[in-house]
Protein backbone atom coordinates (compact mmCIF):
# COMPACT_ATOMS: atom_id res chain seq x y z
CA UNK A 1 0.00 0.00 0.00
CA UNK A 2 1.17 3.44 -0.90
CA UNK A 3 2.27 5.79 1.90
CA UNK A 4 2.54 9.20 1.95
CA UNK A 5 5.89 10.97 2.18
CA UNK A 6 6.73 12.08 5.72
CA UNK A 7 4.64 15.23 6.52
CA UNK A 8 4.85 17.66 10.04
CA UNK A 9 1.19 17.84 10.96
CA UNK A 10 -0.45 20.52 13.34
CA UNK A 11 -3.65 21.22 15.21
CA UNK A 12 -5.09 24.78 14.51
CA UNK A 13 -6.99 26.29 17.34
CA UNK A 14 -8.41 29.31 15.45
CA UNK A 15 -8.96 30.75 12.03
CA UNK A 16 -6.53 33.20 12.56
CA UNK A 17 -4.02 30.65 14.10
CA UNK A 18 -4.65 28.94 10.90
CA UNK A 19 -4.37 31.93 8.73
CA UNK A 20 -0.46 32.48 10.54
CA UNK A 21 0.81 29.60 10.21
CA UNK A 22 -0.39 29.05 6.71
CA UNK A 23 1.68 32.48 6.45
CA UNK A 24 4.32 30.89 8.45
CA UNK A 25 4.64 27.76 6.03
CA UNK A 26 3.58 29.47 2.49
CA UNK A 27 3.28 27.07 -0.03
CA UNK A 28 4.80 24.17 1.93
CA UNK A 29 1.29 24.43 3.86
CA UNK A 30 -1.93 22.52 3.06
CA UNK A 31 -4.96 22.76 5.65
CA UNK A 32 -6.30 19.48 6.02
CA UNK A 33 -10.18 19.12 6.22
CA UNK A 34 -12.10 15.64 5.84
CA UNK A 35 -8.88 14.56 4.00
CA UNK A 36 -10.41 12.05 1.59
CA UNK A 37 -9.03 14.12 -1.26
CA UNK A 38 -5.90 15.09 0.01
CA UNK A 39 -4.55 12.14 1.77
CA UNK A 40 -5.36 9.71 -1.12
CA UNK A 41 -3.33 12.63 -3.38
CA UNK A 42 -0.39 12.81 -1.20
CA UNK A 43 0.08 8.67 -0.96
CA UNK A 44 0.09 8.65 -4.44
CA UNK A 45 2.51 11.95 -4.52
CA UNK A 46 0.55 14.25 -6.46
CA UNK A 47 0.48 16.41 -3.54
CA UNK A 48 3.95 16.76 -1.40
CA UNK A 49 3.08 19.08 1.53
CA UNK A 50 5.88 19.71 3.96
CA UNK A 51 2.66 20.77 6.90
CA UNK A 52 -0.46 19.74 7.20
CA UNK A 53 -2.40 22.04 9.33
CA UNK A 54 -5.34 20.24 10.69
CA UNK A 55 -8.79 22.74 10.57
CA UNK A 56 -10.74 20.07 12.08
CA UNK A 57 -10.68 21.66 15.78
CA UNK A 58 -12.25 24.98 14.58
CA UNK A 59 -16.03 25.65 15.79
CA UNK A 60 -16.04 28.97 13.86
CA UNK A 61 -16.27 26.73 10.49
CA UNK A 62 -19.09 24.53 11.25
CA UNK A 63 -22.95 24.97 11.20
CA UNK A 64 -26.21 25.74 8.96
CA UNK A 65 -27.62 28.82 10.10
CA UNK A 66 -30.25 31.53 8.17
CA UNK A 67 -28.68 34.64 8.54
CA UNK A 68 -31.02 37.36 7.10
CA UNK A 69 -32.11 36.05 3.90
CA UNK A 70 -29.45 34.07 3.47
CA UNK A 71 -28.32 30.30 4.36
CA UNK A 72 -24.86 30.05 5.64
CA UNK A 73 -22.96 27.03 5.32
CA UNK A 74 -19.55 26.74 7.70
CA UNK A 75 -16.62 25.26 5.78
CA UNK A 76 -16.17 22.11 7.90
CA UNK A 77 -20.08 21.73 7.53
CA UNK A 78 -19.88 17.38 6.74
CA UNK A 79 -21.80 15.77 3.44
CA UNK A 80 -23.65 14.08 6.13
CA UNK A 81 -24.60 16.97 8.29
CA UNK A 82 -25.57 18.66 4.63
CA UNK A 83 -27.49 15.35 3.78
CA UNK A 84 -29.78 15.23 7.33
CA UNK A 85 -30.40 19.15 7.41
CA UNK A 86 -33.92 20.47 8.13
CA UNK A 87 -32.81 24.41 6.99
CA UNK A 88 -31.89 22.75 3.80
CA UNK A 89 -34.61 20.63 3.25
CA UNK A 90 -36.77 23.43 3.78
CA UNK A 91 -35.52 25.87 1.51
CA UNK A 92 -33.51 23.82 -0.70
CA UNK A 93 -34.10 19.96 -1.19
CA UNK A 94 -31.82 20.29 -3.89
CA UNK A 95 -28.91 19.62 -1.68
CA UNK A 96 -30.95 16.56 0.03
CA UNK A 97 -30.63 15.08 -3.98
CA UNK A 98 -27.37 16.00 -4.18
CA UNK A 99 -26.34 14.74 -1.18
CA UNK A 100 -27.84 11.47 -1.50
CA UNK A 101 -25.52 10.22 -4.46
CA UNK A 102 -22.38 11.88 -3.30
CA UNK A 103 -19.94 9.18 -2.43
CA UNK A 104 -20.99 6.66 0.48
CA UNK A 105 -21.35 6.92 4.23
CA UNK A 106 -17.61 6.75 5.18
CA UNK A 107 -16.95 9.77 2.97
CA UNK A 108 -20.32 11.64 3.85
CA UNK A 109 -19.60 11.40 7.68
CA UNK A 110 -16.11 13.18 7.67
CA UNK A 111 -16.02 14.77 3.73
CA UNK A 112 -16.16 19.10 4.30
CA UNK A 113 -18.26 21.16 2.46
CA UNK A 114 -15.19 23.86 2.17
CA UNK A 115 -12.40 20.75 1.05
CA UNK A 116 -15.09 19.38 -1.50
CA UNK A 117 -15.12 23.24 -3.14
CA UNK A 118 -11.58 23.96 -2.77
CA UNK A 119 -10.70 20.17 -4.34
CA UNK A 120 -12.62 21.82 -7.29
CA UNK A 121 -12.76 18.47 -9.24
CA UNK A 122 -14.70 19.46 -12.41
CA UNK A 123 -17.27 16.49 -11.44
CA UNK A 124 -17.77 18.03 -7.96
CA UNK A 125 -21.72 18.11 -6.97
CA UNK A 126 -21.61 20.74 -4.35
CA UNK A 127 -20.19 23.19 -7.41
CA UNK A 128 -23.42 22.57 -9.57
CA UNK A 129 -25.85 22.87 -7.05
CA UNK A 130 -23.80 26.20 -5.58
CA UNK A 131 -23.80 27.52 -9.32
CA UNK A 132 -27.96 26.84 -9.72
CA UNK A 133 -28.39 28.40 -6.24
CA UNK A 134 -25.70 31.31 -7.22
CA UNK A 135 -23.99 30.97 -3.92
CA UNK A 136 -21.60 33.41 -2.75
CA UNK A 137 -18.59 32.22 -1.49
CA UNK A 138 -16.61 33.68 1.58
CA UNK A 139 -12.77 33.68 1.60
CA UNK A 140 -10.63 34.77 4.84
CA UNK A 141 -7.16 36.16 4.83
CA UNK A 142 -4.75 38.02 7.19
CA UNK A 143 -5.99 40.98 6.03
CA UNK A 144 -9.83 40.12 6.48
CA UNK A 145 -12.64 38.69 4.14
CA UNK A 146 -13.58 38.75 0.64
CA UNK A 147 -16.87 37.48 -0.77
CA UNK A 148 -16.49 35.94 -4.86
CA UNK A 149 -20.10 34.69 -6.34
CA UNK A 150 -20.03 31.00 -6.85
CA UNK A 151 -19.80 31.36 -10.61
CA UNK A 152 -16.63 33.31 -10.34
CA UNK A 153 -15.25 30.75 -8.16
CA UNK A 154 -13.58 28.05 -9.99
CA UNK A 155 -10.49 29.44 -11.98
CA UNK A 156 -10.50 25.52 -13.69
CA UNK A 157 -10.23 22.15 -12.70
CA UNK A 158 -8.72 21.85 -9.37
CA UNK A 159 -8.38 25.88 -9.42
CA UNK A 160 -10.30 27.94 -7.29
CA UNK A 161 -10.14 31.54 -6.17
CA UNK A 162 -8.63 30.64 -2.77
CA UNK A 163 -4.92 31.38 -3.11
CA UNK A 164 -1.99 30.45 -0.83
CA UNK A 165 -2.52 31.96 2.78
CA UNK A 166 -6.31 32.17 2.61
CA UNK A 167 -9.29 29.66 4.29
CA UNK A 168 -12.58 29.35 2.68
CA UNK A 169 -14.30 29.69 5.74
CA UNK A 170 -18.47 29.38 4.38
CA UNK A 171 -20.48 29.51 1.30
CA UNK A 172 -23.76 31.97 1.25
CA UNK A 173 -27.01 30.66 -0.22
CA UNK A 174 -29.86 33.76 -1.11
CA UNK A 175 -33.07 32.11 0.15
CA UNK A 176 -35.99 32.47 -2.79
CA UNK A 177 -39.23 32.95 -1.48
CA UNK A 178 -41.13 29.62 -3.21
CA UNK A 179 -38.73 28.38 -5.25
CA UNK A 180 -38.17 24.39 -6.53
CA UNK A 181 -34.93 22.92 -6.80
CA UNK A 182 -34.44 19.05 -7.81
CA UNK A 183 -30.99 16.85 -8.87
CA UNK A 184 -30.11 14.54 -10.98
CA UNK A 185 -27.26 12.56 -11.36
CA UNK A 186 -25.75 9.58 -13.60
CA UNK A 187 -23.22 7.56 -12.19
CA UNK A 188 -21.45 4.38 -13.11
CA UNK A 189 -22.27 2.75 -10.00
CA UNK A 190 -23.51 3.72 -6.40
CA UNK A 191 -21.18 6.13 -5.07
CA UNK A 192 -19.13 7.10 -7.65
CA UNK A 193 -18.36 10.34 -9.48
CA UNK A 194 -20.68 11.62 -11.98
CA UNK A 195 -20.62 10.83 -15.57
CA UNK A 196 -22.78 14.06 -15.80
CA UNK A 197 -24.87 15.71 -13.27
CA UNK A 198 -27.70 18.38 -13.39
CA UNK A 199 -29.28 20.86 -10.59
CA UNK A 200 -31.78 23.34 -11.32
CA UNK A 201 -33.58 26.14 -9.11
CA UNK A 202 -36.31 28.08 -10.32
CA UNK A 203 -39.24 30.23 -9.33
CA UNK A 204 -42.84 30.87 -11.09
CA UNK A 205 -44.79 34.13 -10.60
CA UNK A 206 -47.95 34.83 -12.93
CA UNK A 207 -47.56 31.44 -14.72
CA UNK A 208 -44.45 32.01 -16.21
CA UNK A 209 -40.44 31.76 -14.72
CA UNK A 210 -39.46 34.44 -12.42
CA UNK A 211 -36.07 33.22 -11.83
CA UNK A 212 -33.72 29.78 -13.17
CA UNK A 213 -30.64 28.91 -11.84
CA UNK A 214 -29.23 25.77 -13.88
CA UNK A 215 -26.00 23.93 -12.37
CA UNK A 216 -24.51 21.14 -14.74
CA UNK A 217 -21.57 18.94 -13.52
CA UNK A 218 -18.63 16.71 -14.89
CA UNK A 219 -19.08 18.27 -18.66
CA UNK A 220 -16.89 20.90 -18.95
CA UNK A 221 -20.06 23.51 -18.29
CA UNK A 222 -18.66 26.88 -18.11
CA UNK A 223 -18.77 28.07 -14.25
CA UNK A 224 -20.76 24.72 -13.95
CA UNK A 225 -23.73 26.96 -15.29
CA UNK A 226 -25.81 27.55 -18.45
CA UNK A 227 -26.69 31.02 -18.97
CA UNK A 228 -27.74 31.17 -22.15
CA UNK A 229 -30.48 28.37 -21.35
CA UNK A 230 -31.26 30.12 -18.03
CA UNK A 231 -31.96 33.69 -19.77
CA UNK A 232 -33.99 31.75 -22.28
CA UNK A 233 -36.48 30.78 -20.19
CA UNK A 234 -36.96 33.67 -18.00
CA UNK A 235 -40.32 35.41 -18.47
CA UNK A 236 -41.65 32.08 -20.40
CA UNK A 237 -44.19 29.28 -19.27
CA UNK A 238 -43.12 25.96 -17.90
CA UNK A 239 -44.28 23.92 -20.71
CA UNK A 240 -42.40 20.57 -21.74
CA UNK A 241 -41.64 22.51 -24.93
CA UNK A 242 -39.71 25.31 -23.27
CA UNK A 243 -38.04 23.38 -20.81
CA UNK A 244 -36.91 20.82 -23.57
CA UNK A 245 -35.57 23.70 -25.60
CA UNK A 246 -33.67 25.33 -22.33
CA UNK A 247 -32.29 22.10 -21.91
CA UNK A 248 -30.98 21.36 -25.42
CA UNK A 249 -29.23 25.29 -25.20
CA UNK A 250 -27.10 23.80 -21.67
CA UNK A 251 -26.39 21.07 -23.17
CA UNK A 252 -24.69 22.86 -26.54
CA UNK A 253 -23.07 25.24 -24.25
CA UNK A 254 -21.36 21.84 -22.70
CA UNK A 255 -17.65 20.54 -24.00
CA UNK A 256 -16.94 17.21 -22.75
CA UNK A 257 -14.47 15.37 -22.71
CA UNK A 258 -14.05 11.41 -23.59
CA UNK A 259 -12.94 9.64 -20.75
CA UNK A 260 -13.54 6.43 -19.00
CA UNK A 261 -16.95 7.75 -17.86
CA UNK A 262 -17.78 7.35 -21.58
CA UNK A 263 -17.57 8.93 -25.01
CA UNK A 264 -18.60 12.79 -25.32
CA UNK A 265 -21.39 12.28 -27.17
CA UNK A 266 -23.60 10.59 -24.59
CA UNK A 267 -22.44 12.55 -22.11
CA UNK A 268 -23.52 15.74 -24.23
CA UNK A 269 -26.88 13.81 -24.15
CA UNK A 270 -26.96 13.01 -20.65
CA UNK A 271 -26.42 16.83 -19.85
CA UNK A 272 -29.74 17.80 -22.30
CA UNK A 273 -31.70 14.66 -20.75
CA UNK A 274 -30.75 15.07 -17.05
CA UNK A 275 -31.07 19.16 -17.35
CA UNK A 276 -34.86 18.53 -18.63
CA UNK A 277 -35.72 16.31 -15.72
CA UNK A 278 -34.66 18.68 -13.30
CA UNK A 279 -36.05 21.66 -14.59
CA UNK A 280 -39.00 19.66 -14.66
CA UNK A 281 -39.18 19.02 -11.46
CA UNK A 282 -37.91 21.88 -10.07
CA UNK A 283 -40.75 24.24 -12.02
CA UNK A 284 -43.81 21.08 -10.81
CA UNK A 285 -42.17 21.91 -7.08
CA UNK A 286 -42.28 25.89 -7.59
CA UNK A 287 -46.06 25.72 -9.07
CA UNK A 288 -46.91 23.26 -5.92
CA UNK A 289 -45.34 25.48 -3.26
CA UNK A 290 -47.50 28.55 -4.88
CA UNK A 291 -50.96 26.80 -5.37
CA UNK A 292 -50.16 25.94 -1.02
CA UNK A 293 -49.39 29.15 -0.33
CA UNK A 294 -52.30 30.65 -2.41
CA UNK A 295 -54.47 27.94 -0.37
CA UNK A 296 -55.52 26.02 -3.38
C1 LIG B 1 -14.38 7.31 -2.87
C2 LIG B 1 -14.77 8.75 -3.00
C3 LIG B 1 -15.88 9.09 -3.76
C4 LIG B 1 -16.25 10.42 -3.90
N1 LIG B 1 -17.36 10.72 -4.63
C5 LIG B 1 -17.74 12.01 -4.76
C6 LIG B 1 -18.89 12.37 -5.51
O1 LIG B 1 -19.60 11.53 -6.06
N2 LIG B 1 -19.20 13.69 -5.61
C7 LIG B 1 -18.46 14.67 -4.99
O2 LIG B 1 -18.80 15.85 -5.11
N3 LIG B 1 -17.38 14.36 -4.24
C8 LIG B 1 -17.01 13.06 -4.11
N4 LIG B 1 -15.89 12.76 -3.37
C9 LIG B 1 -15.11 13.82 -2.72
C10 LIG B 1 -15.61 14.08 -1.32
O3 LIG B 1 -16.72 14.93 -1.48
C11 LIG B 1 -14.58 14.77 -0.40
O4 LIG B 1 -15.23 15.23 0.70
C12 LIG B 1 -13.90 15.97 -0.99
O5 LIG B 1 -13.18 15.60 -2.13
C13 LIG B 1 -12.85 16.63 -0.10
O6 LIG B 1 -13.35 17.06 1.10
P1 LIG B 1 -12.45 16.91 2.40
O7 LIG B 1 -13.12 17.63 3.50
O8 LIG B 1 -12.12 15.48 2.61
O9 LIG B 1 -11.14 17.77 1.97
P2 LIG B 1 -9.58 17.46 2.10
O10 LIG B 1 -9.23 16.21 1.40
O11 LIG B 1 -9.16 17.60 3.53
O12 LIG B 1 -9.03 18.74 1.31
C14 LIG B 1 -9.14 18.85 -0.08
C15 LIG B 1 -8.39 20.10 -0.55
O13 LIG B 1 -9.06 21.28 -0.13
C16 LIG B 1 -8.23 22.08 0.71
N5 LIG B 1 -9.12 22.63 1.75
C17 LIG B 1 -9.91 21.92 2.58
N6 LIG B 1 -10.68 22.75 3.29
C18 LIG B 1 -10.36 24.01 2.92
C19 LIG B 1 -10.83 25.30 3.30
N7 LIG B 1 -11.80 25.47 4.23
N8 LIG B 1 -10.28 26.39 2.71
C20 LIG B 1 -9.29 26.24 1.76
N9 LIG B 1 -8.83 25.06 1.36
C21 LIG B 1 -9.35 23.95 1.94
C22 LIG B 1 -7.16 21.14 1.23
O14 LIG B 1 -5.97 21.81 1.57
C23 LIG B 1 -6.97 20.23 0.03
O15 LIG B 1 -6.15 20.85 -0.93
C24 LIG B 1 -15.49 11.44 -3.25
C25 LIG B 1 -14.37 11.09 -2.49
C26 LIG B 1 -14.00 9.77 -2.36
C27 LIG B 1 -12.81 9.44 -1.51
Amino acid sequence: MQTPAPVDYVRATSVADALSLLQQHGDEARLLAGGHSLLPMMKLRLARPEILVDINDLDELRGIRVDGNEIVIGAMVTHAEILNSPILFEHYPIFREAEKVIADPIVRNKGTMGGSMCQADPAEDLSAVGAALRGTVVIQNAEGRRTVPMREFHEGPYETKVADGEILVEVRYPILPGSGSAYEKVERRSGDWAVCAAGACVTISGGVFSSVGIGIGAVNAEHFTATGAEAFLVGKEPTAENIATAAQMAADSCDPSADQRGPADYKKHLAMELTKRALTRAAAAAVAVHLTKNGA
